[in-house]
């Protein structure tokens, strides 16, 4: 496997970053994460976009032209030889002394790494996931914000240990106030009487999948509000599924020993895994 580091091609073993990348020291930088489908890269742009947006947030500059980013993104795909992967672009501050200033990096340090990439979920997709809600909180907007794609997802972590530990295959986010936030790497919808629910972004990364999922929706006809959502509907929820890049359309059945609906994914989640499915096998970027 190759990986591009700062507009070179090296090998996996030789591509090593320095203990001063703060990246690494302090976790400042930002990343992406993007699925190529048959040789076509999924929302390609809509990924770059929030890649410079995370980096603006966190004011750091990346470099590169967006149109840069997106070649180097699909270069490493050509360089692999890789038609179906996972793409993890990677900016951090880059190298500097100890010390938090950003003003000790010179420079960001750009990596992107592609590896293939079959499916997260396997069966899971016609059996559905088992989540369970955890103790840890997604953090609070005003605190790290959560739409930021940023190198820390310890809270993320936190939360997939949790859920290690309750046996389930995702956890669920609440905010501070009680209120569903999203996955640990997935935005969460909740069907109600025909009515798709998900919860407003302030609190959440704002998936691209989210978005697409949306679209597919107003597409069938079948009506979605962007409300804030309570565990009691989670608890009594028709349906559930999360959505993300690496988790794709992805069915949730059972919550903290509850059955949502039936114990069995619901039409409304069936179609739209197939609607998406449709979707990424047609569409992207060459
Ligand atoms: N929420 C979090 C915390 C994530 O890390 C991801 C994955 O990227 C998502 C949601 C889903 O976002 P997207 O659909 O853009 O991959």
């Amino acid at each position: 496997t190759l990986i591009y580091m700062n507009g070179k091609f090296v090998p996996q073993e030789q591509a090593r970053v320095s203990v001063f990348d703060h990246g690494f020291l302090y976790g400042d930088g930002v990343f992406e994460g993007i699925r190529a489908y048959n040789g076509r890269v999924f929302k390609l742009k809509e990924h770059v976009d929030r890649l410079f947006d995370s980096a603006k947030a966190i004011d750091l500059d990346i470099g590169m032209t967006k149109e840069q980013m997106s070649e180097a993104i699909l270069e490493t795909l050509r360089v692999n030889n890789l038609t179906d992967a996972y793409i993890r672009p990677i900016v951090s501050r880059g190298d500097g002394d100890l010390g938090l200033d950003p003003r000790k990096c010179a420079k960001p340090n750009v990596y992107v790494i592609a590896k293939y990439w079959g499916s997260m979920y396997g069966d899971l997709y016609t059996v559905g996931l088992k989540a369970v809600t955890v103790g840890i909180r997604r953090v609070a907007p005003d605190a790290l914000p959560p739409n930021i794609k940023s190198l820390n997802y310890l809270n993320n972590i936190l939360a997939k240990i949790e859920a290690n530990a309750k046996g389930a295959d995702e956890a669920i986010f609440l905010d501070n106030n009680g209120r569903v936030a999203e996955g640990s790497g997935d935005n969460i919808f909740v069907i109600k009487n025909g009515v798709v629910y998900t919860p407003p972004t302030i609190g959440n990364l704002k998936g691209i999948t989210r978005a697409t999922a949306i679209e597919l929706l107003q597409e069938a006809k079948i009506p979605v509000k962007v409300e804030e959502i309570g565990l009691f509907d989670v608890y009594t929820a028709d349906e559930i599924f999360v959505t993300g890049t690496a988790a794709e359309a992805a069915p949730v059945v059972y919550v903290d020993g509850r059955n949502i609906g039936t114990g069995k994914p619901g039409p409304i989640t069936l179609d739209m895994v197939k609607r998406f499915e449709k979707l990424t096998s047609t569409t992207g970027t060459p």
